[in-house]
């Protein structure tokens, strides 16, 4: 996508009302695919896995438990940072992503990228539309896995599986009124469904007793020709934030 179109995507926000036009950092160079190697997990006896939602858990306890140099799949192997999420720890709404890209990976936190610049626009554009006085600091952000998947590929079950525990552990500890999946991977991880984001999306589902709006992923928004895309993510975007903030 080059630039003329990311422009294109961020004026449909910018015509909900949201000024703010983000500089966009030069996009780090990518690693060469056969730098990548085999997918070989490491074996699972090695790791003992932490029990589901200890008591008193926390998302510093969650962050301390998953370490600063976590091995426990392959993911690691090119990672740069892990992406543990970022937001209030008290936050009524959680948007979960499918895994960071390029840029998430070099900074270390999640949604900070083309498609996190336009999620925030999302959130907040949204938000002040409708007169709901939030900003990206009060929702909790993260992501179903933790590293860069190589060449930004989708997370493979194995992958999903081993770092999903950590996120229900984060949305347990964190407990909010509701979740937005944003994509596939996080409506996959969150609903053990097969249906696609068209199907899922605009309706209610849940994570064990918490709502959870499904909505497109904001690359998918980026791509040309999604307009109607976006009219449906800000649909359930605003579906979202009266339900938590009325
Ligand atoms: N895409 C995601 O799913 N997560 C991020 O953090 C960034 C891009």
């Amino acid at each position: 996508m080059n630039r003329e179109e990311l422009r294109q995507a961020l004026e449909f926000y910018r015509d909900l009302g949201v000024t703010d036009v983000y500089r966009m950092p030069a996009p780090p160079v990518s690693p060469a695919a056969d730098e990548f190697p085999l997918p070989v997990i490491a074996a699972a006896e090695e790791f003992r896995l932490p029990s589901l939602e200890p008591e008193g858990d926390t998302l510093e306890k969650i962050k301390d438990e998953i370490g600063p140099d976590c091995r426990r799949c392959r993911l690691c192997e090119q990672r740069s940072k892990i992406v543990f999420g970022s937001g209030s720890p008290h936050a009524k709404l959680v948007f979960v992503g499918e895994g960071p890209g390029a840029d998430e990976d070099a900074q270390g936190l999640p949604f900070v990228g083309r498609a996190g610049q336009l999620l925030t626009q999302m959130i907040e554009g949204t938000a002040s539309k409708e007169g709901i006085p939030i900003r990206r600091p009060d929702v909790y952000i993260c992501n179903v896995v933790k590293c860069r998947p190589p060449e930004n590929r989708t997370p493979q079950p194995d992958e999903m599986e081993m770092c999903g525990q950590f996120l229900f552990r984060q949305l347990m500890a964190i407990r909010p009124r509701a979740i937005c999946a944003l994509g596939s991977t996080a409506a996959k991880a969150l609903l053990a469904t097969k249906d696609g984001v068209t199907r899922l999306r605009g309706h209610w589902h849940k994570w064990r007793d918490i709502p959870v709006m499904v909505t497109y992923h904001p690359s998918y928004l980026l791509r040309p020709y999604n307009q109607n895309a976006k009219r449906e993510s800000w649909e359930d975007l605003k579906k979202v934030l009266h339900y938590v903030y009325d």
